[in-house]
């Protein structure tokens, strides 16, 4: 696999490896701006999802590398925190410039490591190089508020500050967006970052923070750690860390969020999902049936806002059989390969609970319409494929319905009316994202208004916001009161200080002690 990468790439993981006699590169720390070798005897295995090859393996550092992440962040703090919003500014310029002129090698990192798509995973770094882009607004995002003549030559403002060190912990899911959620924003605010990527594919993470130290953030901004729950419970735990960004499992975001915030520090924790797609009758069939098929099993279903199951309301269930054909359509293939639509899935226990879930519906009695377990992709016979399957006839109560599948998996229902369905999604626990297919405004109104879900597409399939807005999720997939990115994303990273000053002329001396509460 590593033949088949350019050579700027195989430069930049030089960079951020050490080739040892076994050829088996490591994943080296990133500490004080240098790229370290972790002195653990503690390694994750990290294979290609494509052929199950060792690629690199991954320390779970040390509490001694851990601690010394903390107090580079903490001592970079000190100067960063007084820098100039100008010169944060300009970071970031560069930073986004660098982004785009690699794109293409960090897509092909992302497809080595965590198997989606080419141009799957040049969709990840756009949708991360575009809170980067607004990031660059800071002058005018980080405005704060003035009211002069409060009283008699008094005026009050506010000024955003940042809080200190903090820390971003991500999933394997969008190795470049996630990461470029958290420490773009923390950074420009004035923060530093220990960020401790999915130990999965923590690749995408040591090129962007070489980027970030090319384009001139100093030593110390950002610092990664590896590993896994003991790396994230030494975030949780220590008190030099404010505050915690975490995207993943409910398990993980549950966890983090009740340590983190029991050791006061502020945490937003996006977790899992589960995003229904409403199909009315008055739809555009062509449209929606594409939309659908994408959303579903576009990134082998492994995103958060994956569409991942669908009702259809009244007539519209006359479309079910062409949403079959039109998944049998898809080609299932090594990310790298021009033609595949989708890869495999991150892991072989991924692909086992997947298949698992998919005979826990047939088990219950769902109508399996198209079955992807037994997919053979030439060329790639140890690869964790499975193929778009389809459940249909699938009843809340079942299983392969109450849990997240995160697989190429549509579950399908048939509902009489939109309240039907309505009633259907606030039922369920998860609240990140859905979408309704009309033709009617005053239906799509309905739903909007009466849906208990945080994103919501019309016509749209994937609305996950652009970052002028905040990906907002609800419920069950998130915890925390300020959202990601967006101007929730600037509050998240900073706190408000309100100063009231009074200037007031020699002539205009107090001449005794105000003692009542002043008003
Ligand atoms: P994960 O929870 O397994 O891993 C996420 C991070 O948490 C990793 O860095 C991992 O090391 C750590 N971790 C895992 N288990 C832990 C535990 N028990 N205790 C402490 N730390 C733990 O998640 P994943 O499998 O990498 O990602 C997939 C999940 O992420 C899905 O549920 C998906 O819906 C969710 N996700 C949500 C969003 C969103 O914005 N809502 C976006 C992307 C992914």
């Amino acid at each position: 696999a590593l033949t088949r990468i350019s050579p700027t790439f195989q430069r930049a993981l030089q960079q951020s490896c050490r080739y040892y006699a076994t050829k088996t590169p490591t994943t080296k720390l990133f500490i004080d701006g240098k790229f370290l070798d972790s002195k653990t005897d503690r390694w994750i295995d990290l294979h290609n999802p494509a052929t199950n090859e060792v690629i690199t393996r991954v320390p779970q550092a040390t509490q001694a590398e851990m601690q010394a992440a903390v107090d580079s962040c903490k001592k970079t703090f000190k100067t960063w925190s007084q820098s100039t919003v100008l010169t944060r500014q300009q970071c970031m310029f560069k930073f986004q410039q660098l982004i785009k002129d690699n794109i293409k090698e960090l897509a092909r990192l992302i497809t080595l490591e965590q198997g989606k798509t080419l141009v799957d995973a040049e969709g990840d770094v756009m949708r991360g190089l575009q809170v980067v882009e607004h990031c660059c607004s800071i002058t005018s995002l980080q405005l704060g508020e003035t009211m002069s003549g409060i009283a008699k030559d008094m005026d009050t403002y506010t000024i955003r500050v940042p809080l200190g060190v903090t820390a971003g912990i991500t999933p394997f899911n969008f190795p470049a967006m996630i990461p470029l959620w958290m420490f773009p924003v923390a950074l420009i605010t004035g923060n530093t970052q220990v960020l401790k990527p999915s130990e999965r594919d923590p690749g995408a993470t040591m090129f962007l923070v070489k980027l970030a130290q090319d384009a001139g953030f100093p030593d110390g901004a950002v610092n990664v750690i590896h590993g896994a729950h003991d790396a994230v419970n030494f975030i949780c735990d220590n008190p030099d860390i404010k505050a915690i960004s975490f995207v993943g499992s409910d398990q993980a975001g549950t966890h983090i969020y009740e340590r983190g915030s029991k050791n006061g520090k502020r945490v937003q924790s996006n977790m899992g999902a589960k995003n229904h797609g409403v199909i009315m009758p008055d739809a555009n069939k062509e449209n929606t049936l594409n939309q659908l098929v994408g959303a579903a099993f576009g990134a082998a279903g492994q995103r958060c806002m994956a569409l991942s199951t669908a009702l259809f309301v009244g007539e519209a269930k006359k479309w079910i059989p062409e949403l079959v054909a039109r998944a049998k359509q898809l080609k299932v293939n090594a990310g790298h390969e021009p033609d595949a639509d989708l890869g495999p899935l991150i892991s072989p226990a991924a692909k086992q609970r997947v298949c698992s879930l998919i005979q826990s519906g047939v088990d219950e009695g769902a109508q399996l319409l198209l079955d992807g377990r037994n997919i053979k992709v030439p060329g790639y016979d140890k690869g964790n494929f499975v193929g778009p399957t389809i459940l249909h006839n699938v009843k809340p109560e079942m299983k392969c319905y109450q849990e997240e599948i995160f697989g190429p998996v549509l579950v399908s229902m048939e509902v009489d009316t939109l309240d039907d369905a309505i009633k259907v999604i606030n039922k369920n626990r998860y609240g990140n994202g859905t979408a309704i297919f009309t033709t009617n405004g005053a239906t799509a109104r309905k739903y909007t208004q009466e849906i208990d879900v945080g994103q919501i597409g019309v016509n749209v399939p994937i609305p996950v916001p652009l970052p002028m807005f905040s990906f907002t999720g609800s419920r069950g997939s998130f915890m925390g009161d300020t959202n990601f990115y967006g101007k929730q994303g600037l509050n998240f990273y900073t706190q408000l200080k309100t100063v009231t000053q009074m200037w007031r002329g020699e002539d205009a001396t107090v001449t005794r002690p105000a003692v009542a509460m002043p008003v």
